[in-house]
């Protein structure tokens, strides 16, 4: 994938899942495009483990996601939850400090602002998933006459930290959708960077993991196309360069309906028991419209015809 940022450097990817149950087809759908992409280029793969939810994370998860991925044939050269690399911890629920002192760079912008609402302080840990349905923050906690007034002292009561959002349009170019234009206002409003019980939020998260692991490219589902405007907007007030994005079609079930934990059959416990490695690398081939038909392949011939100008920009494709 092209990336300005990369200056003929061999990409890095990544592959950053939540360990929150077993890997289904849509997201080995994710870790072999990511991975093919990386691995056409030369570059790097990165597993970072997004395991910001300590109600719905789980070790256990994270060490059969690896277990499924090394099956596959989807060796990473960074990461995992045994830290491999120089740019660990790779769990995000060992990287607090690191948030912490990025909260710190953003509080002295003069652009958050502490809130004591709640409910959107919950979702907030969690990537939201477009089709969750968005929550537009109306702005009940912004001090009058933010951000002009200057920075806000950090109060003795318990609150989330928000930060402002200008109302300009954000725009970038995906690899797989195109052209891409966006309002932080009207999409989502002053977001959270941490909630008021100390957990950091997706977003923040994700920015300075990318950054700091040195990550040019970014191929993950289309339902976090909405999320990449408030992830630029982080990188700007941040300082970092921004990786490229490639966004991919969702994975649905017969009934066009994105796969969830529900799908039983066509998660890997039971692709496992069904399929080798190669026809599941081929179904994935397939359905990327790298292969012309359903056959066995293995991932260096996969590699081999990997072109990001076949990859679908469709929201859905059902899986074979
Ligand atoms: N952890 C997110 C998920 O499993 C992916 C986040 C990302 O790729 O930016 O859906």
């Amino acid at each position: 994938m092209e990336s300005a940022e990369n200056n003929g450097q061999p990409p890095v990817g990544r592959f950053a899942p939540s360990p929150t149950g077993r890997m289904h087809l849509g997201n080995v759908f994710t870790a072999v495009i990511s991975w093919l992409s990386v691995r056409k280029a030369g570059g790097k793969w990165i597993l970072r483990i997004e395991d910001l939810d300590p109600q719905r994370s789980r070790l256990e998860y994270a060490r059969t996601l690896e277990d499924d991925l090394l099956w596959l044939g989807l060796t990473w050269d960074e990461g995992g939850v045994d830290d491999k690399g120089p740019n660990g911890p790779y769990s995000q629920s060992r990287r607090g400090d690191i948030y912490a002192r990025y909260l710190e760079k953003l509080r002295r912008t003069g652009l958050t602002y502490p809130c004591t609402c709640t409910r959107a302080d919950i979702m907030a840990t969690q990537a939201p998933h477009q089709s969750d349905g968005r929550i537009i923050y109306q702005g009940t906690c912004r001090p009058k006459g933010f951000p002009d007034c200057g920075e806000t002292a950090i109060p003795d009561f318990r609150h989330a930290t928000r930060l402002y959002v200008p109302d300009e349009d954000i725009c970038f170019t995906d690899r797989v959708f195109g052209p891409q234009r966006c309002n932080l206002t009207e999409e989502c409003g002053d977001f959270v960077l941490q909630r008021a019980d100390g957990a950091w939020a997706y977003q923040l998260a994700v920015v300075v993991d990318d950054a700091l692991m040195g990550v040019t490219e970014i191929v993950r589902g289309s339902d976090l196309l909405l999320s990449v405007a408030q992830q630029l907007y982080l990188y700007r007030l941040l300082g970092f360069s921004p990786p490229a994005y490639a966004h991919l079609p969702l994975i649905c079930n017969e009934r066009m309906q994105r796969l969830s934990k529900r799908d039983s059959s066509l998660s890997m416990e039971e692709l496992r028991k069904i399929y080798s490695p190669e026809e599941i690398i081929g179904r994935v081939g397939f359905m990327a419209s790298l292969l012309p038909e359903m056959r066995p392949c293995g991932l260096d011939e996969l590699t081999e015809m990997f072109d990001w100008n076949k990859i679908p920009c469709r929201t859905g494709i059902t899986a074979v």
